[in-house]
């Protein structure tokens, strides 16, 4: 068959859709020997013992069917306690909460829920790769508000306020940040948040990072007074409680919302993993000393890592939370995706380049510090000795 006929059976949509950066490059990294890889975005620890204990004993016990499609009560009451003892963040489990395939589906079935055709959101960038792309899957058109290193990747209420139109449905924000690791503090919130109040829009806050913040506590965009009701809150398993392969994750929502996107995965998801629930469950009831644990190694990493890149010249702010570094690599002359290939190749480290993350990503690398501190030192080394030649 010809290119042209192959076209003609896939929609003008996800024809429009470029596969993620991250994956063209890891593709080139896994060919490769002897690499130090800082480019995933996940914990390096295991799920914690007790809750692989608690999925495997709900096998044990037979619950193997499927699950209520919002998710399993006990875990749905779990997350409203949890979102409001550690976030000052108040759900009505029967019908605030729903628990979602990732934080991934949460993000999906949120914008195929509130977007009709045209409508605009605005995604707050450098951003996680899959906002835009899923804007536009439903729909919707995405309109990038880029963040930079001056301001420490934080947003303001001016330079989201210039992006709005008639058409614009709703803001996305990431704080912690994924990839800049960038965090907001309740007064720089509150902007946004009489912003979305004076436009009348939604906002959804991809807070999956909330537990790891080194720095400042989180702040729960939702717990900001009259904010509840207009805002989606997404969140999930995978980074703190180190269960990215669990596939778990939820929404907190208005009822109306929540109703709505609860239609969307009944129809396309029917619920998530039900022996995962029961895993999820436990984390929530026993687990916070392992988060706790994880995240004091996280920062020890993080503090290494930011002093060691001052010694090598390298300029970054300090990440308040989430597990990256997003270091500026300017002052070599090369494109992120240039200064990405070639370090891979002459010092075999595995970075992503920061173009793939949108606007304000270009000029930049992330480096996750996931990864045990005898690869951040011989990283940190090699990077410095990479950088000699500039
Ligand atoms: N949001 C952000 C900001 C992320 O970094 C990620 C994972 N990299 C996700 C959502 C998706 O997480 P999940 O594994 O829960 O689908």
């Amino acid at each position: 068959m010809t290119t042209k006929q192959l076209n003609k059976r896939l929609s003008k949509k996800v024809q429009a859709i470029q596969p993620s950066g991250i994956r063209r490059f890891f593709d080139l990294a896994s060919s490769m020997d002897n690499i130090i890889s800082l480019g995933v975005g996940e914990p390096d620890f295991v799920t914690p013992w007790n809750v692989r204990e608690a999925s495997i004993s709900s096998m044990e016990r037979g619950f193997t069917a499927y699950s209520a499609n919002a998710g399993i009560i006990e875990l749905r009451e779990a997350i409203a306690d949890y979102m409001s003892s550690r976030f000052a963040a108040d759900y009505d489990p029967e019908t605030e909460v729903l628990v979602t395939v990732g934080a991934s589906e949460a993000i999906d079935v949120g914008m195929r829920a509130i977007l009709d055709e045209g409508d605009e959101v605005i995604v707050v960038e450098p951003s996680f790769v899959s906002y835009a792309p899923l804007v536009s899957m439903a729909g919707g058109v995405p309109v990038a508000v880029g963040t930079n290193i001056d301001t420490d990747f934080k947003v303001t209420a001016a330079q989201l306020e210039a992006a709005i139109t008639s058409r614009t449905k709703a803001m996305m924000l990431c704080f912690p940040n994924n990839p800049t690791g960038s965090t907001m503090n309740r007064e720089e919130l509150k902007a946004i948040a009489e912003l979305a109040e004076r436009h009348d829009l939604l906002v959804f806050s991809d807070e999956i990072y909330a537990e790891l913040t080194y720095d400042e506590k989180h702040v729960c965009f939702s717990s900001l007074e009259g904010m509840k009701e207009r805002t989606v809150i997404i969140s999930g398993f995978s980074k703190a409680f180190a269960m990215t392969g669990w596939r778990l994750g939820f929404v907190c929502a208005p009822p109306d919302l929540l109703s709505a996107m609860l239609k969307i995965h009944q129809y396309s998801l029917m619920c998530a993993p039900t022996m995962a629930q029961y895993g999820a469950l436990e984390a929530l009831k026993t687990g916070m000393d392992e988060v706790y644990r994880m995240k004091q190694s996280y920062k020890q990493r993080r503090n290494y890592f930011i002093k060691s890149f001052a010694e090598i010249g390298l300029t970054c702010h300090t990440p308040g939370g989430a597990f990256y570094a997003f270091p500026s690599i300017e002052k070599t002359g090369l494109s992120s995706e240039q200064f990405a290939e070639k370090l891979l190749m002459e010092e075999r480290v595995a970075v992503v380049p920061g173009y793939v993350f949108g606007s304000g990503g270009e000029g930049h690398i992330r480096c996750s510090y996931a990864t045990s501190m005898d690869n951040l030192e011989q990283s940190v080394e090699r990077i410095g000795r990479f950088l000699k030649q500039f």
